[in-house]
């Protein structure tokens, strides 16, 4: 056989399994998305999402926990360009800057109302939980109100939750879980972190 006519017969192959998955899927709903892991690439791929939702003139809101203190290219885009998109910002910046464990639970429980509204807004198509998983980590929310909050948004919504950790509860009633593994990264041969690039 050519090798021409083994690369058809693999491609015809490999069309007739994913096809066949195709035609396996077929629940129509929102998914909860999670990105975790100590790579570089979490927060911008669900601004990602977040472009591609607004392609399709999606309703999307934005809760950003941590986020807010620093400047960050996305949101003042998003702000300034896209004014249908909700976005919220914790605004307390990073708890290692902050050391204050009671304000930033304050700060936290005030952001997750923001949060749980959008969880509950049928007219929501995609929410984005910027660093959620750290309020977890930190205890600053409650573990169960948060997946309670997730798990019974509406069925059309899609969640993504960004942030390292978060625990096993939270990646069981995730739909996708990604992890983006540290390879290496600029930052640690000393390389400045870079506007548009890092922020
Ligand atoms: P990004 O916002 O670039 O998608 P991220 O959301 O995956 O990154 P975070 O932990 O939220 O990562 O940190 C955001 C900032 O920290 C970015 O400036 C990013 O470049 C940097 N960063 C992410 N991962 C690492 C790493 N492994 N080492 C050093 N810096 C990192
Ligand atoms: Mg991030």
């Amino acid at each position: 056989m050519s090798s021409d006519q083994q690369h058809k017969e693999k491609m015809q192959k490999q069309k007739e399994k994913i096809d066949a998955n195709i035609a396996a899927a077929n629940i129509e709903k929102g998914v909860a998305i999670l990105l975790t892991g100590n790579g570089k690439g979490k927060t911008s791929s669900a601004f990602g999402m977040v472009l591609r939702s607004l392609g399709y003139n999606k309703k999307v809101g934005v809760v950003q926990f941590i986020k807010g203190a620093q400047n960050c290219g996305e949101a003042d885009y998003l702000r300034a360009a896209c004014p249908e998109v909700e976005l919220y910002q914790m605004g307390t910046g990073f708890t290692w800057n902050t050391q204050d464990k009671a304000a930033d639970t304050r700060a936290a429980e005030k952001t997750w109302l923001v949060a749980d509204r959008m969880l509950k807004d049928t007219s929501l198509d995609l929410v984005v939980l910027d660093e959620l998983t750290y309020m977890l980590g930190y205890k600053y929310l409650d573990r169960d109100t948060v997946i309670n909050g997730i798990a019974q948004r509406p069925p059309e919504q899609s969640v993504v939750v960004t942030g390292r950790g978060g625990g096993k509860a939270l990646r069981d009633i995730m739909d996708t879980v990604s992890e983006v593994k540290d390879i290496k990264h600029a930052y640690k041969s000393g390389i400045k972190a870079r506007q548009g690039v890092d922020y």
